[in-house]
């Protein structure tokens, strides 16, 4: 894979306590610098404002309100690029911060000039580091502005930069026969070619089944957009971001979606 994109998910950035995993910032710095020095071309998308801005005004519990999330997160993304920055930056790496609405990308302008601002950046050495822009996009607006979350917003960059394989990384090893959090017999599934309707629903939060949380069903229907784009996903555990190496290296981990 030449072009790639890499999610984060919060549970990878942001340690129980709500303050940044900077382990793990360091390991992505150091593989995604790398890639970089290899020739790829990469782009991160990254959660975790929310988690820094509680951090920054000391939060002890994530913000319910949405116009609370909005200014916590609105403070957190400045200092996430920050820490990204630098970490990236003990590289030669420079990074460049994207905030996207889902509007942006329903109109073939607006869609046009992202991938112009992607191209450019990629062509200049630049990670571009991209995020939901949560002071924009709220619940309520949901049709119109927000992507729902980033897994979603991973499958779109991943369409519009024409990425050769999207790799998303979480707490999990992959997407299991059932939620292994509940299911001890749940087992890894390596590849997946055929992901129609029914395993959409079957094991993802369909009615009446007791595996999938939101969270897995949102990482199902992005690797359903990505084979529809005629792209590869990787779903694989995030805690050492170096995992990365060695998906790219064709070795056998997590759950290939092709
Ligand atoms: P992230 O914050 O990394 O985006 P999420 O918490 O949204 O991750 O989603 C990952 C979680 O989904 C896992 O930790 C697991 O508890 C849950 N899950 C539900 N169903 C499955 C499944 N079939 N296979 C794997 N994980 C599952």
């Amino acid at each position: 894979a030449q072009r790639i994109v890499v999610k984060v998910g919060t549970s990878s950035l942001i340690n129980s306590n709500g303050t940044i995993n900077r382990s793990s910032i360091n390991g992505l710095a150091d593989v995604l610098c790398g890639l970089k020095r290899s020739g790829k071309e990469v782009v991160l998308v990254s959660s975790g404002a929310i988690g820094a801005g509680m951090g920054i005004l000391g939060l002890e519990r994530r913000p319910t309100r949405i116009p609370e999330q909005q200014a916590v997160a609105a403070v957190g993304q400045g200092e996430l690029i920050g820490i990204y920055e630098r970490r990236f930056a003990k590289y030669g790496v420079s990074v460049a911060q994207m905030l996207l609405t889902r509007d942006v990308l329903l109109y073939p302008q607006s869609k046009q000039n992202v991938s112009n601002a992607f191209q450019e950046l990629m062509k200049l050495n630049v990670i571009p580091i991209v995020n939901e822009n949560d002071t924009v996009s709220v619940e309520e607006l949901d049709h119109m502005t927000k992507f729902g979350d980033n897994d979603k917003l991973s499958a779109i960059v991943a369409e519009v930069i024409d990425a050769d394989l999207l790799i998303m990384l979480s707490d999990i090893d992959g997407f299991y026969t059932g939620n292994p959090s509940t299911d001890p017999n749940a087992e890894l599934i390596p590849e997946v070619t055929n992901l129609n309707q029914s395993i959409l629903s079957e094991f993802a939060g369909g009615k009446g089944t007791e595996f999938g949380t939101g969270g897995m069903k949102a990482k199902l229907n992005a690797a359903k957009r990505v084979l529809e784009n005629n792209q590869q996903m990787v779903l694989a555990n995030g805690k050492d971001p170096h995992i990365i190496e060695d998906i790219l290296a064709g070795k056998k981990v997590g759950t290939l979606f092709r």
